[in-house]
């Protein structure tokens, strides 16, 4: 059965794919000759997860799903949130974003976090939400090279490493992404034969 995963990014294809297992046939924006950005101008992550998944809906009439991920701090009022791709402002780089979190950070007691991930999927027209999510804290530098994004200063609770100094299949299985995505496998696998 085929399905669209809205998203450019080949790692995010990959690994949903890996997690879906062979029955589904997994089509990126690029296999489906899309070369544009979908619109993200929601100020929820609910709202850009819908938001992508609709469009693709619209345009190529198929089942399809869309993510969207956000980086939580407590002491920061939530903040980067639905901005955490640029949170340092237009065409800045991951290591931007960190170095700014870092600078707002210096001094705070209260390094709590989490990252969340919403999937919205449209299967037959009707659409589904996932959430996902994982608890954590930011360190006080970064450590690590694995990942990317916040991941050197993101350190899940439980573990004594941060998400960039995991191997990918141990940040898959406890990460938001991973989470959200498990369940929408669960989902997939029990309204479709
Ligand atoms: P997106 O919605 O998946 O594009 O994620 C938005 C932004 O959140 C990314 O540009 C990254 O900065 C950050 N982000 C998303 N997922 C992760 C992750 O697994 N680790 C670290 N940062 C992430």
């Amino acid at each position: 059965m085929k399905i669209i995963f809205a998203t450019h990014n080949k790692h995010k294809k990959s690994e949903a794919a890996d997690i879906l297992g062979p029955k589904w046939e997994l089509q990126g924006l690029s296999d489906i000759g899309f070369v544009g950005e979908i619109p993200e101008t929601s100020d929820t992550l609910t709202g850009n997860a819908l938001q992508k998944a609709r469009f693709v809906k619209e345009r190529f009439h198929a089942n399809c799903f869309a993510d969207d991920t956000g980086l939580e701090i407590e002491a920061l009022g939530g903040k980067p949130g639905v901005y955490s791709a640029r949170y340092a402002g237009e065409g800045c780089s991951y290591s931007d974003n960190v170095q700014k979190v870092l600078r707002e950070m210096a001094g705070l007691q209260n390094r709590k976090a989490c990252f969340k991930t919403v999937v919205a999927l449209i299967l037959d027209g009707e659409e589904y939400l996932f959430e996902g999510r994982v608890d954590g804290e930011i360190l006080t530098e970064p450590q690590g090279y694995e990942g990317f994004g916040y991941d050197p200063i993101f350190k899940p609770d439980g573990f004594e490493e941060t998400f960039a100094e995991m191997d990918a299949s141990l940040k898959n299985s406890i990460s938001h992404r991973g989470r959200a995505m498990q369940k929408l496998v669960a989902f997939l696998e029990n309204h479709t034969k």
